[in-house]
């Protein structure tokens, strides 16, 4: 278990005392290492166990189905952990208000959360730390092998991490699961039933009806299950196609942590199918999403072009001033109101599900990149827009795919061109190669392929 610590991150001694679990991105009870590590520290010291997630009510950006799937998730953890005599509270404040509030309610000894590399939480957990009464652990709940066991420093491309991963993965894939027990030690402390409904509700009162997906631990594992018996078997073959329905669907579960990679992965190499197709869905799972951690992890620079490798900087510097056919603003992109049918509907399929195909995602940056001004300005458009729309945005995956796409981050060098210069390119014809952009746009329509 004290593998998963990523750190111990004051220096306040360990005391007996109730702990408290700042939930943030692993919003499950299923092998989820940061609550089991919570319970074994609350059963050594004898004390109940609380659960504090602080709501994003007013957050920026945040969309109301992204909100709404994330309460959805809640409301069937929190009566799960409840059934477990852990009690579960829901703060419509900023983290560090809900944590010290939840610290002094519980007179917390210990607080633990989640390990996320982005740039907020990483903030949040050094103000924490520097207020906090009490020692706090942050433990990697998300990575199959521990991001920073993984590597102790940036890594240039899959091909480097791959070697790292695969030599510590079978040991991690086999450590038992992190069970949560029945907790003995009990408190009558809860959250009032009152305040909770209200929070529910006043959530859900714009609730829109766009997101097709499910929310929660069995919604997650069912969608494993759909994915293991009808698509696997097609994994190889049809993953780049966005016509065709091979992928697992599983990324706004992964974001929000109602799943853990883990489970995923056990599940699909026993699952009996052809290897390709495994090897093939396990780089994805592990090697890429994994790699994602490692870059957001190590590079503060994550989400902007300091964060480009010193080649990519200089080419867009030398391509600064190409023109353009196509310029658009936002609004024309935001509207799907580009010339190109095929990126339309690629904008569209994420606005009207939460999701876009991962094929069309690589396309959809890369011609934000040719249609506007800079690439300051395509990244922080592209950002700006998958963060808002995506089920699973704001997520590592996100930053480090868009960051693949503009500037050429864990890629390799390709043919100089116009406004790309040496960053790997996409086109309408190459898409055409590959699928049906008819029938794409057709499914995107909801009309019968
Ligand atoms: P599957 O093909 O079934 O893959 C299974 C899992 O493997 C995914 O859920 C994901 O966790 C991981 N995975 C697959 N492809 C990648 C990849 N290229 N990089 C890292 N991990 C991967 N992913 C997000 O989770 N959130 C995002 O906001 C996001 N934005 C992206 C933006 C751009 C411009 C690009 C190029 C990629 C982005 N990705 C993002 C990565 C990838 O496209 C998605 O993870 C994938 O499409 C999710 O769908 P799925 O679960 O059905 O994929």
């Amino acid at each position: 278990m004290i593998d998963r610590v990523v750190y111990p991150k004051n220096s306040h001694e360990e005391k007996a005392g109730s702990v408290l679990y700042y939930m943030q991105r692993d919003q499950r009870i299923i092998d989820n290492p940061a609550l089991y590590f919570a319970q074994q520290k609350a059963l050594e010291y004898r004390s109940p166990l609380f659960v504090v997630y602080p709501l994003p009510v007013e957050q920026n950006g945040i969309n109301n189905y992204q909100l709404c799937f994330i309460m959805d998730g809640l409301e069937k953890l929190r009566t799960r952990l409840k059934e477990k005599g852990i009690p579960f509270f829901l703060l419509p404040e900023s983290p560090e208000t809900a944590v010290f509030k939840m610290v002094e309610k519980v007179k917390a000894a210990m607080i633990v959360t989640d390990f996320l590399p982005l740039r907020l939480k990483k903030i949040i957990e050094k103000n924490i730390e520097r207020k906090s009464p009490c020692p706090l652990y942050v433990i990697d709940a998300h990575n199959v092998v521990p991001c920073t066991l993984a590597s102790y420093k940036q890594e240039y491309a899959a091909y480097t991490i791959r070697k790292k991963i695969h030599e510590q993965l079978n040991e991690y894939l086999n450590k038992p699961e992190y069970t949560i027990q029945n907790h003995p030690y009990s408190s009558d402390i809860f959250q009032n039933e009152r305040e909770w409904e209200e929070l529910v509700t006043a959530c859900r009162k714009n609730k829109s009806s766009v997101s097709t997906f499910l929310s929660g631990e069995k919604a997650a594992n069912d969608t494993l299950k759909v994915f293991i018996s009808e698509k696997l078997p097609f994994y190889s073959l049809f993953r780049n196609n966005p016509v065709e329905n091979a992928v697992s669907h599983l990324s706004p579960y992964l974001h929000t942590g109602q799943i853990s990679a883990r489970m995923i992965a056990n599940a699909v190499l026993v699952s009996g199918n052809d290897k390709k197709n495994v090897d093939d869905f396990i780089e994805e799972l592990i090697i890429r999403r994994e790699l994602a951690e490692n870059f957001c992890h190590y590079n503060i620079n994550y989400d902007n072009v300091n964060g480009f490798p010193g080649w990519a900087k200089e080419t867009h510097l030398s391509h600064h001033n190409d023109p353009r056919e196509y310029i658009y603003g936002l609004n024309e992109l935001e509207e799907a109101k580009t010339h190109d049918s095929l990126w339309n509907a690629a904008q569209m399929e994420m606005i009207t599900t939460g999701k876009m195909h991962g094929y069309m995602r690589m396309y959809w940056a890369k011609k934000i990149l040719e249609w506007t001004p800079s690439v300051e300005q395509a990244l922080n458009i592209a950002i700006y827009l998958n963060d808002k729309y995506s089920l699973d945005g704001n997520d590592p995956n996100g930053y480090t795919g868009i960051m693949w796409s503009m500037g050429g981050v864990h890629d390799r060098l390709w043919f100089d061109r116009p406004i790309f210069g040496k960053i790997r390119y996409m086109n309408y014809n190459g898409c055409k190669s590959k699928f049906s952009i008819t029938a794409y746009i057709k499914k995107v329509n909801g009309e019968l392929v």
